[in-house]
């Protein structure tokens, strides 16, 4: 079973605390063992040449101070150092066996104990040394020096090397509980939000898009993907929505003529109409409409692919103007249009297909929109990184609440009138994604009943090539 994020994280974090302070602890043990023995064996150096010192001078005139001595030897005892002092006779003077044997044999008993039980591996016991004492260079006596080697501890320093273990072992388990602490509230900061990331991405791959981050993080990595969350999260609902307006659309304007053709037919069929030519013109019509409709989204598809292939070539738009205009030259003379085309040669690297296109519907428009004796200017020019093609006309314009939205599929600013004309809110659409492709821009003026401009701007050679 895998475990949770928090949790691995938590037992990561002590794990390495754990190891932290193992090694910390066992390198400290090792390091005050060490000092330590150092120093007892000093120590048992320095106190034998203390007491060789101490009896020297009590060594006065042929006499020695015998209740002295056997005070420092007394006081050597206890403190685990079994002295005997022989005059340069070799008579014995004073002897701490002689003088207290249970005591001598339960102090040595004691430091045996102690030191087997806490150094074992040292394999220590108790071993004699002999000094020659001294006065002014002359030899006075010898001391024979009966302790614990190569070093032992007297019951204070044990105790302080106990004490000092217990701490170390305390500190050990204090600190392996502030990690578990800390470990455990560094987990939840770093887990608690990706787990929150990915109960808002499970509910965003189940169609829940109104889901959202908190995108104030402590961390700047955590804030950037809650806003990547959130950003995806509306995209996501967009695409989801445009998807479904678009099926709704193109059902929609499919439906209406399908109706209307399907009910002709139906009538005909059932004897109530007669076939006359003109029922069977107004079911050839909507046809028309439906099969125009279907090959403008064809159309619109194919240009709003991301990977749209252009097949550049040098243009002349004034040229393209010309050959344009002409294929309205009967719809204008039967609605009294007039055609006007102004301006020079300009030629941008384009594609030459898609550019006719965008005419077709700019101009198409423009006759639409312009009433009986009406006029359409088309003036091509050219800025100093484009060519300009601007499409105008005197007819009923655009309302400016309407301007923005022109360009959004199936957008039609009065759905009646234009069904009347025969638009399905594509065409400016089309117009738009191409021009987008060429790395151009396209500019709207509009009054309402002065009439529109529509300025199309195409980067000329080299320039935003795609
Ligand atoms: P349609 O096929 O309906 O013309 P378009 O995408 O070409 O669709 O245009 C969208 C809408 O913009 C049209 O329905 C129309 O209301 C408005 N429009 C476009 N061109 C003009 C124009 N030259 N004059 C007035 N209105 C226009």
């Amino acid at each position: 079973m895998r475990r949770k994020l928090r949790w691995q994280l938590t037992w990561g974090i002590v794990l390495v605390t754990l190891i932290t302070i193992f090694l910390i602890s066992i390198l400290a043990n090792i390091l005050i063992n060490h000092e330590f023995s150092k120093y007892a064996a000093e120590q048992r150096k320095i106190r034998s040449q203390d007491i060789i010192s101490s009896l020297s001078h009590q060594y006065d005139c042929g006499e020695w101070d015998v209740n002295y001595v056997h005070g420092m030897g007394m006081y050597a005892l206890y403190e685990g150092y079994v002295i005997k002092l022989y005059d340069k006779e070799g008579a014995l003077i004073w002897d701490a066996e002689n003088h207290d044997m249970s005591l001598c044999g339960q102090i040595m008993t004691d430091i045996s104990k102690r030191m087997q039980e806490s150094r074992p591996y040292l394999k220590g016991g108790f071993s004699s040394q002999e000094y020659v004492l001294t006065q002014k260079g002359e030899e006075i006596g010898t001391v024979v020096i009966h302790s614990y080697g190569p070093y032992f501890f007297s019951e204070n320093e044990f105790h302080f090397l106990t004490a000092l273990h217990i701490s170390l072992l305390v500190t050990s388990i204090l600190s392996l509980l502030v990690a578990l602490l800390a470990g455990w509230i560094l987990a939840r900061r770093i887990a608690d939000p990706i787990v929150k990331t990915v109960q808002v991405a499970s509910q965003i791959s189940a169609g829940n898009y109104k889901v959202q981050l908190d995108e104030k993080a402590k961390a700047e990595e955590l804030e950037t993907l809650a806003k990547a969350m959130n950003h995806m999260a509306f995209s996501l609902e967009q695409q989801d929505a445009l998807r479904k307006r678009l099926l709704t659309d193109v059902a929609h304007e499919l439906y209406t003529p399908l109706s209307v053709a399907g009910s002709h037919l139906e009538l005909i069929l059932e004897g109530i109409w007669e076939p006359t030519k003109e029922r069977l013109q107004d079911c050839y019509e909507e046809i028309n409409r439906i099969s125009s409709l279907i090959a403008e989204i064809e159309t619109l598809s194919q240009v709003e692919n991301d990977n749209l292939k252009l097949n550049r070539a040098p243009i002349d738009l004034f040229a393209l103007a010309e050959v344009v205009t002409r294929i309205f030259e009967s719809e204008s003379v039967k609605k009294g249009i007039s055609f006007a085309i102004e301006g020079d040669s300009v030629v941008v690297t384009a594609d030459n297909k898609r550019l006719y296109q965008v005419m077709v519907n700019l101009l198409s428009n423009a006759v639409k929109y312009t009433a009986k004796g009406g006029r359409i200017r088309i003036v091509a020019r050219e800025t100093a990184d484009y060519g300009v093609l601007t499409v105008a006309d005197n007819g009923i314009g655009i309302a400016p609440e309407d301007l923005p939205l022109i360009f959004e599929r199936f957008y039609r600013t009065d759905k009646s009138r234009s069904h009347e004309t025969g638009g399905a809110g594509i065409g400016l659409t089309i117009v738009k994604s191409i021009v987008d492709a060429h790395g151009g821009k396209i500019e709207v003026e509009s009054q309402v009943g002065q009439g529109s401009q529509f300025h199309v701007f195409l980067p000329k050679e080299g320039i935003a090539l795609s």
